[in-house]
């Protein structure tokens, strides 16, 4: 019988758009993987990516551009100020997220600087949702210290929970009765959550986290670099939002913020980021600080041609067939591998498929990294880089020791529009021998490590030689020749 309705289904997304532009793929054998392995101090960070297979380390600034994005490029109107590409970016930004003020920045992290240079003094503390590496390290850099109230569900790395990134209404109250209205420069919330397991929030919570910042007359600041997953989310799992367009979404949660900033390197798929208020007092205070760290008003940063290319990317994030290929893609490869017993954030969540390292590793401790560990052993075993979501990707406590991270992740990435299910299924063949190998994993230690986000550069090496145990097996399995 014909099988019509298993498309558009979890496990057969359905692609609305078709590949005209391809690029060349080079999987190298398993010696060299190792190899590249062992030059990149086993950080996923360092490998070049010629020696790369599938590039899932992030969606940053690597989703596939449309056709319109593309031809928007040869139209940029290159000038330092007062270019008109800067304000058909602004009049898109304005539309995506109905608020009047726009404030370019060079991309995500940019915008938390000038949000922290602006607003956070030595000893203030930002209650939020989840941290972001990113995020955490410039308001810790300002003086600033982090509480996470995000509900106890969000912990959990497996859960029915359709919302795990929402904030806790009562754990923010109390922390703002805590530590006082005064000290709190601002409450952050990020939609969704990147380090565990890219989960969304869902807007009457968006709402309810609006009133408490009402109430004891706080900034309500939104992190939306991942927002165009959220709204996915929000419109297939949020009943409140069933009949509402993406657009009309987007503009409810406008209503509740007072600045919003992204990174159109996620949110777009083009390369930038920027603020966006309400309030003119609030751009009038930020805006001096864009021509001292980002360039002059009408740039940021960001280069004409990707100020276009967002643009166009920001109109089509409003398009419910072009933001919903990325969740149905990680929906279906969680699916498969679920089906084969291989540990996975649940629910699958934006950004990428999270494998769960504490429990597909849990004979690594997590001074010895599991999930950095993982990430390497996935590159040795498959060509595809991920990136490590735990303890790695946590700075060390003042007194040196490790910061163990709530959740030991490795991410897989996945681009919007850039895999097939082909490399899906290949991918969920290779974590699957992995996972049956697992014992053969051993942990790293640090070689280099950097003070401040010491996952970017850090270098490591294997505790043991389980890395050559491991390529041994494969070769074992299948034969030198093997890929
Ligand atoms: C990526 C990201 C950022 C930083 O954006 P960049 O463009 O990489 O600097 C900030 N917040 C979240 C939630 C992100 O995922």
């Amino acid at each position: 019988m014909a099988n019509i309705a298993r498309f558009k289904s979890k496990s057969f997304p359905l692609e609305m758009h078709k590949t005209r532009v391809i690029q060349k793929l080079n999987l190298l054998p398993i010696e060299e993987r190792l190899q590249a392995i062992e030059e990149a101090g086993y950080n996923t960070f360092l490998l070049k990516n010629s020696k790369v297979f599938l590039d899932m380390l992030t969606d940053s600034g690597t989703n596939a551009m449309s056709d319109r994005q593309i031809g928007a490029m040869l139209i940029a109107d290159d000038a330092y100020a007062g270019g008109a590409t800067f304000y058909r970016l602004e009049q898109s930004v304005q539309n995506f997220f109905g608020m009047p003020y726009f404030l370019p920045a060079h991309q995500g992290r940019a915008c938390e600087h000038l949000l922290s240079k602006t607003f956070v003094k030595p000893g203030g503390v930002i209650p939020m949702n989840y941290h972001f590496t990113t995020s955490k390290t410039h308001i810790v850099q300002c003086g600033g210290i982090v509480e996470e109230c995000i509900i106890d569900e969000g912990y959990k790395v497996n859960s029915d929970h359709r919302f795990k990134g929402n904030m806790d209404i009562d754990k923010l109250e109390a922390c703002i009765n805590r530590v006082g209205k005064d000290n709190i420069p601002f409450v952050r919330l990020e939609m969704g959550t990147n380090l565990i397991g890219g989960q969304p929030v869902s807007l009457s919570n968006v709402e309810s986290i609006s009133k408490v910042c009402k109430k004891y007359g706080l900034l309500f600041v939104i992190d939306a670099s991942l927002l165009n997953d959220n709204l996915y989310f929000m419109k297939v799992y949020d009943p409140t939002c069933k009949h509402l367009s993406i657009k009309e979404i987007s503009h409810k949660i406008s209503s509740f913020a007072d600045i919003i900033y992204f990174s159109a390197r996620k949110l777009s798929s083009g390369r930038g980021g920027g603020i966006v208020l309400k309030d003119k007092a609030l751009y009038d205070q930020i805006k001096v600080l864009v021509p001292l760290y980002e360039g002059f008003l009408t740039y940021g940063g960001m280069s004409s041609r990707e100020m276009e290319a967002i643009a166009v990317g920001l109109d089509e994030t409003l398009d419910f067939d072009m933001i919903s290929q990325g969740p149905e893609f990680i929906a279906a490869f969680g699916e498969m591998a679920k089906e084969n017993n291989i540990p996975v954030v649940t629910p699958f969540g934006g950004l990428g498929l999270h494998l769960d390292a504490r429990s597909f590793l849990d004979h690594i401790p997590s001074e010895q990294y599991p999930a950095g560990a993982l990430a390497a052993a996935v590159y040795i075993i498959s060509g595809a880089r991920g990136m490590e979501r735990g303890t790695l990707s946590e700075d060390r406590n003042e007194d040196g020791s490790d910061n163990p991270a709530d959740m030991e992740l490795v991410r897989l990435a996945l681009p919007r529009r850039v895999f097939t299910l082909s490399h899906l299924t290949y991918m969920v063949d290779r974590l699957a021998w992995l996972y049956e190998n697992r014992r053969l994993i051993g942990g790293l230690q640090f070689v280099e490590e950097p003070k401040i986000l010491r996952f970017f550069l850090g270098r490591l090496k294997p505790i043991g030689n389980w890395q050559r145990t491991l390529v041994d097996k494969f070769i074992a399995d299948f034969g030198k020749d093997a890929l």
